[in-house]
């Protein structure tokens, strides 16, 4: 079973729901349930993903009871006596937000992409790499697996901007995830029509990963040819009056990048709404024009991760698995201790992994998916995160 718990619901007003966890309440949007106080919900994400009996929700807590408390004195334990800047900011990580700590799966599902960004392994002039391309039913018994076998509560949808699949295509994938399995659904698939995007949302999609990469328009526009930064801007407020939870971000240490490009960086993803704060190194791909160029070191990226907890309290901020290329170790655990409070694990079947080449050495790699849920978990134990949701 994967890292979640069921919370009691205790307030309702519209569709928004208090949601207790053993005395710990947060907030969560309710589209799905018809919901009376005193139920029992998995949320994620600060969305209601499932509804649970009382009579499950009540044995799933009684084995949480104890380890649930315990965690909690060993993260307070880790956040105290703030000195440095890491510590600083896991401390108001700690204050903000407790120990709550989201896992999200992902499903890379195909390697296309129209797209020919300078610094992505799949882009499409690397005319090194084999393609693929799941089948929609391949997807649906993916997501289903990830939920009902692996306990997964959120999963992401992740592709290059493949246009194979269409409105139609992607209309019956969310469908058909939605008919068999519980999950707070987050689309991963690049720029398209907001009308595209709309359907998806009413279909059931509730979520939007979708980096602006870089705030500094000039560097965008030559990083990213024939795009420019206003119409990624645009379309993510858009998707945000949609009703999208947005996950967004920028990379560390992109050539030409300023410090200035970087503080810059951290405030346009706050002033976007952003619900889950997106950003990882830059680590340059050999079959790009940027694969000579050097991937910044974990102290840079671990200390804005540091710098954005500081200036953003309440933020939800995911460790990238960019980040453990960095050091494979303990780029996880350095991440979750500078601010950090969530991780994504790959449940792409083991075939495709090596294909999702978007920068060489991705950690993780064709391991067994149950090896990487433990190892995960045993982390998250050692340092007192639990998986109550993070809220609104
Ligand atoms: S960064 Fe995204 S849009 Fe750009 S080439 Fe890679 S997958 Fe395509």
């Amino acid at each position: 079973m994967c890292y979640a718990i069921p919370g009691k619901v205790v307030g309702i007003k519209d569709n928004i729901v208090t949601v207790d966890y053993f005395g710990e309440k947060k907030k969560a949007k309710n589209d799905f349930y018809s919901l009376e106080r005193g139920e029992y919900v998995y949320a994620q994400g600060g969305f209601v993903v499932q509804k649970v009996s009382i009579q499950e929700a009540e044995s799933i807590l009684d084995t949480w009871k104890e380890l649930f408390f315990q965690l909690q004195k060993t993260d307070l334990k880790l956040a105290q006596n703030p000195k440095t800047l890491y510590q600083r900011a896991n401390y108001i990580r700690n204050k903000y937000l407790g120990n709550a700590c989201c896992i999200h799966g992902i499903i890379e599902f195909s390697n296309y992409c129209r797209c020919d960004c300078l610094y992505c392994g799949i882009r499409k002039s690397n005319s090194e790499l084999l393609r693929y391309r799941m089948e929609p039913d391949e997807i649906v018994n993916g997501a289903v697996e990830a939920a009902k076998n692996l306990g997964f509560k959120a999963l992401v949808l992740q592709s290059g901007e493949d246009l194979w699949y269409d409105d139609d295509k992607l209309v019956e994938i969310i469908n058909k995830i939605r008919e068999k399995a519980a999950l707070l659904l987050v689309l991963s698939i690049g720029e398209r029509d907001v009308k595209t995007y709309k359907k998806l949302y009413k279909t059931g999609a509730r979520g939007v990963l979708l980096r602006f990469e870089t705030s500094n328009a000039s560097l965008y526009q030559k990083l990213r040819p024939k795009h420019k930064l206003e119409d990624r801007i645009e379309l993510l407020k858009k998707l945000r009056e949609v009703g999208y939870l947005i996950f967004t971000g920028f990379l560390i240490g992109l050539p030409g990048q300023t410090k200035e490009d970087i503080d810059n960086d951290i405030k346009l993803t706050a002033s976007l709404g952003t619900d889950m704060f997106s950003f990882g190194p830059f680590l340059p791909h050999p079959q790009t024009p940027l694969g000579k160029y050097p991937a910044p070191s974990l102290d840079a990226v671990l200390s804005i991760i540091a710098n954005t907890r500081l200036a953003n309290p309440e933020a939800k901020i995911l460790v990238t698995t960019a980040l453990e290329t960095l050091d494979k170790e303990n780029g996880m655990k350095f991440g979750l201790l500078a601010g950090g409070n969530s991780l994504m694990i790959n449940l792409t079947p083991q075939k495709y992994q090596r294909l999702y080449d978007i920068y060489p050495d991705r950690v993780g790699i064709e391991e067994d998916i149950s090896r990487r849920i433990d190892s995960t978990i045993k982390l998250l134990h050692s340092l007192g995160r639990a998986p109550a949701d993070l809220g609104l």
